[in-house]
């Protein structure tokens, strides 16, 4: 699946909802995040991010790692 990393945080800009041909974009406190088990590996999302926030996960900078973790954890509580 694809993810959605840091530099969305406090940006959300929402572009890549508009692309998704699964709806599977949703919006979480801080950012937007990806559901992993809808997600059909597109990849429609990752041009339109303006802060280049979207990945596909193996891709996913390494420095983003922990943050990433609990970014989802903010997802699943939403
Ligand atoms: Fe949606 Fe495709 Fe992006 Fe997955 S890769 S979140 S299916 S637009």
């Amino acid at each position: 699946a694809y993810v959605i990393g840091l530099p969305c945080v406090d940006i959300k800009d929402r572009s890549c909802i508009d692309e998704c041909p699964v709806d599977c974009i949703y919006e979480g406190r801080r950012a937007l995040y990806i559901h992993p088990e809808e997600c059909v590996d597109c990849g429609a999302c990752e041009p339109v991010c303006p802060v280049d926030a979207i990945y596909f996960a193996d891709d996913l900078p390494e420095e983003w790692g922990d943050d990433h973790a609990a970014s989802n954890a903010d997802f699943f509580a939403a």
